[in-house]
C-alpha cells in the first residue's frame, strides 16, 4: 500500500465503520479529514485504504504513560515507548515526569517533547512534576514550564503521592493561572509502608503485607475537599477500590472540578493472581478484588470515571523477574489497552464503541488540554485515527511488543482484537499492524 506511488498524505479508507456504526469511507488530505460517509469521493492521486470490517475510532489519548527516558533508557526509550503506543492506536500520550533527571524543570520537559516530535510516532506531552526531584518538599517551577515549548498543563508527582496537605493546596491555586491540572498519585504512605499487595482476604492467606484501600481512599477524599476549597481542577489517577469511586461520584455531584481515570489492568485482573508470586502482577496501586473491579466497570460505563489511561510502566527482566519482595512495581499496557478494554467493556456490553472513543480519546485530551488531539471523526478534524478488528482473538505475546520491556501481565491470555493501521494527522504509523 505505501509503496504503491507518491506519499501524498492523501488517503481514502474505504468501509471502515466510524464509532462502530455503519460501513463509511473516510477520505484525508492535508493532516485532516475531508470527508466521511458512503461512496465519499476519494482527492486526486489518494492512496486507498480497504477497511472492510473495520471499527474506526478517533486516535486514542493516554493520560498516563512511563517512557523512562531520560535515564532508564534500558527499561524504554521515547522511540520504542512511542511506537508501542501508535501500535495500540494511541496518537498522543503524556509522558510521566518520574524520569532521571526528573520532568521538574522546563529544560527537561522541552527535551522530552524535542524526542517525542523527533520520534514522530506519536504526539508526547510531557507531565511536569509537582514538587522539585519529586521530593516532596518544595514546589518545582510550574510557570516555567507552562511557558515553556512543551507547554505543560499536567502537572504530577506519579509514583509517589503529593501527601503533605499544604504543598497540595499550593499546587493546586499554582495551576489555577494557567488552566492546569494536578494529578494526583493517591497513595497515604504511613498506611502503605513496606505493603506488598492489596490487603484483603487473599493478603492474609498469602501471608504477605496489606495495602489498605483506605490508604487511596483518604488521598482522594482530603484532595477533593482541597480543590473544591481552592476552585481548582483535580484529577485523580489509577483509581483502583470501589470506596474511590464513591467519593468521586460524591465530588461530581458537588460540581467540584474532579476527574479521575482507571487502567486496563484494574478493569481486568484480580488480587487472586498475586498467589502465583509472580512479579508480573505486582502493580501500584495493587490489584483488588472482583468487587472492586465490578465498581470500576461500572463507573466507567457511567462516566464517573472520566477515562481509562494505561500506566504503561515497562521494567527491565532484572528488576522484575526476582522475587516478589523486591521486584519492580509496574506493568505494560500501550499494546494491549484497547483490546483489554474491548474484553471488560464492550463485549461485557456495558460500553458501545462510541463510549471507547469518548473514554479513550476525547475525555483523556480534554483532561490534558491538548488541542489538536479527542476531536471527533468529522470534516475538519485532524487526521488522527485508528482502525481496529474486534473480531480476531489471540493470545497476548508480549515478544512481539515494540515495547523494549516485556513485563505484560497479559501475556499468554486469549484477548480480542487487533489495531491494523493508526493515523497521525493524515500520516499513517501503522499499516497492517505493522509500524508505517
Ligand atoms: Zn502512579
Amino acid at each position: 500500500m505505501t509503496g504503491a506511488g507518491p506519499v501524498t498524505g492523501r488517503w481514502v479508507i474505504r468501509g471502515a465503520r466510524p464509532l462502530g456504526g455503519e460501513p463509511a469511507d473516510i477520505t484525508i488530505a492535508d493532516a485532516a479529514i475531508t470527508g466521511i460517509g458512503p461512496g465519499a469521493t476519494a482527492p486526486p492521486g489518494a492512496q486507498v485504504l480497504d477497511a472492510a470490517g473495520l471499527i474506526a475510532l478517533p486516535g486514542l489519548v493516554d493520560l498516563h504513560t512511563h517512557l523512562r527516558e531520560p535515564g532508564r533508557e534500558d527499561a524504554e526509550t521515547i522511540e520504542t515507548g512511542t511506537l508501542a503506543a501508535a501500535l495500540g492506536g494511541f496518537t498522543a500520550v503524556h509522558a510521566m515526569a518520574n524520569t532521571d533527571p526528573v520532568a521538574d524543570t522546563a529544560g527537561v520537559t522541552e527535551q522530552i517533547w524535542r524526542l517525542g516530535r523527533a520520534a514522530g510516532h506519536c504526539d508526547v506531552q510531557p507531565v511536569g512534576a509537582v514538587t522539585v526531584g519529586l521530593g516532596g518538599s518544595r514546589l518545582a517551577e510550574f510557570g516555567a514550564m507552562a511557558d515553556s515549548a512543551a507547554r505543560v498543563r499536567v502537572f504530577s508527582d506519579d509514583g509517589r503521592c503529593v501527601s503533605d496537605a499544604v504543598l497540595m493546596r499550593r499546587a493546586l491555586e499554582y495551576v489555577k493561572a494557567f488552566d492546569g491540572v494536578i494529578a494526583q498519585h493517591a497513595q497515604e504512605p504511613r498506611l502503605t509502608e513496606g505493603a506488598q499487595m492489596n490487603e484483603g482476604a487473599a493478603s492474609g492467606r498469602l501471608g504477605l503485607t496489606g495495602w489498605p484501600a483506605v490508604a487511596e481512599e483518604a488521598v482522594i477524599a482530603r484532595d477533593c475537599l482541597l480543590a473544591a476549597h481552592v476552585g481548582s481542577a483535580l484529577h485523580i489517577c489509577h483509581v483502583s477500590t470501589a470506596g474511590s469511586v464513591e467519593i468521586i461520584r460524591w465530588a461530581k455531584s458537588k460540581g467540584w472540578r474532579v476527574t479521575a481515570e482507571v487502567t486496563p489492568h484494574h478493569l481486568l485482573l484480580t488480587d487472586e493472581l498475586v498467589a502465583s508470586y509472580d512479579p508480573v502482577y505486582k502493580v501500584n496501586p495493587p490489584l483488588r478484588t472482583p468487587a472492586d473491579v465490578a465498581a470500576l466497570r461500572e463507573a466507567l460505563a457511567d462516566g464517573t470515571i472520566d477515562c481509562v489511561a494505561t500506566d504503561h510502566a515497562p521494567h527491565p527482566v532484572e528488576d522484575k523477574e526476582t522475587e516478589w519482595a523486591v521486584a519492580a512495581h509496574g506493568m505494560t499496557g500501550l499494546e494491549t489497552a484497547l483490546r483489554v478494554v474491548q474484553e471488560a467493556m464492550v463485549d461485557t456490553g456495558l460500553l458501545g464503541w462510541a463510549q471507547v472513543a469518548d473514554r479513550m480519546s476525547a475525555r483523556p485530551a480534554a483532561i490534558g488540554r491538548l488541542a489538536g488531539q479527542g476531536q471527533p471523526l468529522a470534516p475538519g478534524s485532524p487526521a488522527n485515527l485508528v482502525l481496529y478488528d474486534p473480531a480476531v482473538r489471540a493470545a497476548v505475546d508480549p515478544a512481539t511488543h515494540a515495547s523494549r520491556s516485556r513485563n505484560s501481565p497479559f501475556a499468554g491470555m486469549v484477548l480480542p482484537g487487533q489495531v491494523v493501521a493508526t493515523f497521525l494527522r493524515g500520516r499513517p504509523t501503522v499499516l497492517a499492524g505493522k509500524p508505517a
